[in-house]
């Protein structure tokens, strides 16, 4: 045992704490991409600055706590920040310390990776209604290289020639698989309802989904993320009834026509249902849902 998981063992709380406030600054960097990137500047430079222009002092910008101290106004004009920045500052952290407590020190690493592509393409969806390539093709990418450097992250523990085959296939056979499952359940519900249900930036989403989960994560993705949409969205969908309004601030003029088809995958983006029902997976449901694909596979061998 190396020194370090070593003080990590005996002082389990340092662990946690660093993790958290790692997350944090991680999410604070997130923030920046969640509003730089869909306006195409760079997310570098220049560094952080205030609605009126005036650059923000570091005290001024440490994750959480400042936004607390300033009460979510700006020192320099008094301008209210959201408070979706702290929100995303916290969240990471959150993800940061699950993964940290759940896993293995390199497969925490490799989701603290996969948790920092995640956050961003949720929020830029919301806002935008697109995901940048750069987190689900990109994602894609940094999820095949981290499966061959830490096979363990697909469950292949003994490192060696062995493993990192056994890692690179599954990421492989999960991109290629999660992707096509998502493309092709996607043209079908096109066919049947009519409505475009799946958007190509879904598609690539479960490609990286299924580079660092392998395949059954990205399919259990699409299921749960349909399950979570619905319990999140019909409280909302039936208010909107009552009141007899349109479906949301977001839902397109098309619409608004055909008032009585409140479609679920124009008015809301799908991504930040995926990407929730992936961190349920990796979190906590992997090995039941995987313990019930193997069920399954064993129950349809038998039958055929
Ligand atoms: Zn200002």
């Amino acid at each position: 045992m190396s020194a370090a998981a070593q003080v990590f063992e005996s002082f389990p709380w340092f662990g946690w704490l660093l993790a958290f406030v790692f997350g944090s600054i991680v999410g604070s960097f997130l923030n920046v991409c969640i509003y730089r990137i869909p306006a195409g500047k760079s997310v570098v430079f220049p560094g952080s600055r205030c609605g009126c222009g005036k650059p923000i002092a570091w005290y001024d910008n440490i994750p959480i706590l400042s936004w607390i101290i300033l009460r979510g106004k700006a020192r320099c004009c008094g301008a209210p920040f959201s408070g979706r920045y702290p929100f995303v500052e916290f969240l990471t952290g959150l993800l940061f310390l699950l993964a940290w407590v759940g896993e293995s020190i390199p497969v925490a690493l490799c989701l603290w990776a996969f948790f920092a592509l995640l956050v961003p393409a949720i929020f830029i969806d919301l806002d935008h209604f697109i995901i940048p390539d750069r987190f689900s093709v990109g994602g894609m990418f940094v999820g095949i290289f981290l499966s061959v450097l830490v096979p363990e992250l697909h469950g292949f523990a003994n490192p060696g020639g062995i493993a990192t085959y056994s890692g690179l296939s599954t990421a492989l056979v999960g991109a290629l698989v999660g992707s096509s499952v998502l493309y092709w359940f996607g043209a079908l519900a096109e066919i049947v309802f009519r409505k475009e249900a799946l958007g190509q930036g879904d598609v690539k989403l479960a490609g990286c989904f299924g580079a660092f989960c392998g395949w059954q994560g990205a399919v259990f993705s699409l299921f749960a993320g349909a399950v979570i949409g619905t319990v999140l969205l019909l409280p909302i969908l039936i208010w909107q009834r009552f009141k007899g309004q349109p479906a949301s601030a977001g839902a397109s003029e098309a619409d608004e026509e055909g008032d009585e088809s409140i479609g679920f995958g124009t008015a809301v983006p799908f991504g930040p249902m995926l990407c929730a029902a992936i961190i349920l997976y990796v979190l906590w449901l992997e090995e039941p849902v995987r313990a019930w694909f193997d069920e399954v596979g064993v129950l349809l061998r038998q039958l055929l």
